[in-house]
């Protein structure tokens, strides 16, 4: 026997289970299409082991320790940002370096400028990423159970 109150937590219920909203754009979509990305939340600890090898050498092992989230996106905030990524890569290791050892004239100047794409790319995608907000995302249900 249902009253109307418990039906509807069951539809709602129903609902977080079949749809989400994506963090991005807003737009409502189903959980089976959804895209995983998972995103660093929290440093929790990092240590830095030293193992000794022979002759004096050294190994440095850091562990770091954080907490993360499965966010859900959908599939057309995951192309754009696949699309995004594949620009940077491209400009930051290819095509700037290969205007610079043209220009140069070096090969030299060529790979140089590919450890310098490298470190420049890292800079801009920390600058692009787009950081989900943890509890509007678990208000919008696009936070998917954890992956091991
Ligand atoms: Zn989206």
């Amino acid at each position: 026997m249902f009253d109307e109150e418990v039906l509807k937590d069951l539809q709602v219920s129903m609902d977080r289970i079949t749809y989400y909203t994506c963090p991005y754009c807003g737009k409502r979509s189903l959980v089976s299409e959804a895209t995983i990305v998972s995103q660093k939340y929290k440093t929790i600890s990092r240590e830095t082991k030293i193992k000794t090898g022979c002759l004096g050498k050294m190994y440095a092992e850091t562990t770091e320790v954080y907490s993360a989230y499965n966010i859900r996106i959908c599939k057309d905030c995951a192309r754009k940002q696949g699309i995004r990524t594949k620009t940077i890569a491209l400009l930051c290791w290819i095509i700037l370096p290969s205007i610079i050892g043209f220009i140069k004239m070096s090969w030299v100047s060529f790979f140089c400028s590919i450890f310098l794409g490298l470190i420049l790319s890292g800079i801009v995608f920390c600058i692009v990423e787009q950081k989900v907000d943890v509890e509007d995302a678990f208000e919008k249900n696009a936070i998917a159970p954890p992956t091991d």
